[in-house]
């Protein structure tokens, strides 16, 4: 599968970030544990939804980050 090449968009472990995948629109919390999530906010060059696994959700941030929820038309 083609991974995008976005080096600014890497992820990066902050511990106490304020803006944390927790609060950020694109990621989804793991419903079993809610220490973890999914980024679903990345685009793959062929502009799937590049999911990526956060193993930190309250302390993992990156440039695209933004505060808000995401509608479900947004999903799509
Ligand atoms: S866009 Fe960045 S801050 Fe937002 S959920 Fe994804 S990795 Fe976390």
């Amino acid at each position: 599968m083609a991974q995008p090449k976005a080096r600014s968009l890497d992820l990066r472990v902050e511990p106490g970030t304020g803006n944390n995948c927790k609060k950020c629109k694109w990621g989804i919390e793991d419903p079993t544990n809610p220490a973890m999530g999914q980024c679903i906010g990345m685009k793959t060059r062929d502009a799937n939804i590049w999911k990526r696994l956060i193993k930190d959700y309250y302390n993992t941030t990156c440039d695209r980050f933004e505060e808000g929820e995401l509608s479900f038309r947004e999903h799509v």
